[in-house]
């Protein structure tokens, strides 16, 4: 048994094994363009035009939402990934 992290790294470059237990990719947490959203939302608001202004602040809290909870998913695939074992002798994982 050794950890798959410290496996991976002690293949050889060239390894296609490398692509196999490579570690799973890091979520997006790109927060910007959904705060932009809510923010035109709450312009929109201030200058009257309510349904639209509120249509878009709605829109850009649920588009940080879903940007959070992939960025909470990646993360933990992550951890679990760092704390991955392999068997070294039939390269079960647990
Ligand atoms: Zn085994």
């Amino acid at each position: 048994m050794q950890l798959l992290s410290h496996y991976r790294d002690s293949l050889p470059p060239g390894s296609p094994l490398r692509s196999a237990y490579a570690p799973p990719a890091a979520a997006d947490a790109a927060y910007l363009p959904a705060v932009g959203v809510a923010l035109l939302g709450v312009v929109g608001l201030v200058s009257g035009v309510i349904l639209a202004g509120l249509a878009a602040v709605v829109a850009g809290l649920g588009w940080g939402a879903l940007i959070r909870k992939r960025a909470d998913q990646a993360g933990m695939a992550r951890a679990e990934w760092d704390s991955a074992l392999i068997c070294l002798a039939c390269t079960g994982r647990f």
